[in-house]
């Protein structure tokens, strides 16, 4: 049998490749998640530097940019931060590689972080859960690409409070394509254009209401982008779901924090991670949840 028919007619197998698939992903968002933001920083402040016609001379290089003058998601190549030590195909697999090395470099012995493997592991999970839903189709491809900016997104956001552009609009214009040509997602292109629009304007208006009210900035024109894009997916229908759900897991977690690790409360918290936390629940188990809230509601 060929492979796609094999893949059509074994659930078991459809996930299994999945999980796999999506653990090699994992290992590239670590790669996205620490490179991007490092990319688009040098990158501004290259355009600083270029609007205000500062001298070459002038310029003031970090160390770092003295050590990799060409940075991107391909060089330089990946190595330990501690002793330089360059990490070799074998070292590279995700998980296993971790496990295999007792969670420490090669050379150094220096730990690595378990952050790693998790991300691979979640990325793995959540992409073989797409395939059990969803099934052997283009839409389950589409749904994985969602997953990953999703993941990529949160991790972008808690470790520099930045929702980049070069992921957030990819996924928006992904959105309105994905429903316009009618992939079986079920949402109509009138819903997806609304929602789009509206997800963008609601938080935009938020945030504009409160500014007025408290001075204060109470998130960025990422989370704007960003809703956007979920709501040009799941359209205009699942906003106020994903709203109340991220508010709800924020507060959650802003509590827990504040309680158990004397978190400053005016500490600013970011609000893409919940989000697109509640993003990516919606999108895997949305129709059962909307299910379930109306079923409660007639009974
Ligand atoms: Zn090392």
């Amino acid at each position: 049998m060929e492979l796609h028919a094999l893949l059509a007619a074994s659930p078991a197998l459809l996930i299994t490749l999945s999980v796999i698939l999506g653990l090699l992903v994992g290992s590239f968002l670590n790669v996205v998640v620490y490179r991007l933001p490092i990319m688009l920083q040098r990158d501004w402040k290259q355009q600083c530097y270029e609007f205000l016609e500062v001298n070459k001379k002038d310029q003031i290089e970090t160390d770092q940019e003295k050590e990799h003058p060409v940075f991107n998601l391909q060089k330089p190549d990946s190595h330990c931060p501690n002793c330089k030590h360059k990490i070799k195909p074998w070292e590279n697999i995700p998980v296993i590689s971790y496990l295999a090395l007792g969670g420490k470099c090669s050379a150094c012995k220096t730990s690595i972080s378990m952050r790693y493997p998790s991300v691979e592991m979640v990325a793995g999970i959540l992409s073989g859960l797409v395939a059990y839903n969803f099934g052997y189709t283009w839409l389950t491809l589409a749904i994985m690409i969602v997953v990953w900016s999703l993941l990529a997104l949160t991790l972008i956001d808690y470790d520099h409070q930045l929702l980049p552009d070069d992921i957030t609009l990819p996924l928006l214009w992904l959105g309105l394509l994905v429903n316009a040509v009618d992939l079986g997602f079920g949402v109509s292109t009138v819903d997806s254009v609304i929602g789009a629009v509206a997800g963008y304007l609601s938080l935009w208006s938020f945030y504009w209401i409160f500014k007025l009210l408290t001075g204060k900035e109470g998130m960025g024109y990422g989370d704007f982008k960003l809703l956007a894009a979920l709501g040009a997916w799941m359209g205009w229908q699942s906003l106020l779901p994903i709203i109340i759900l991220s508010s709800l897991v924020g507060a959650v977690f802003g509590i827990v924090m504040i309680v158990f690790k004397g978190r400053d409360r005016s500490a600013p918290m970011p609000f893409g991670p919940f989000l697109a936390g509640a993003g990516l629940i919606m999108l895997i188990w949305g129709p059962q949840i909307i299910n379930a809230y109306y079923s409660t509601l007639v009974s």
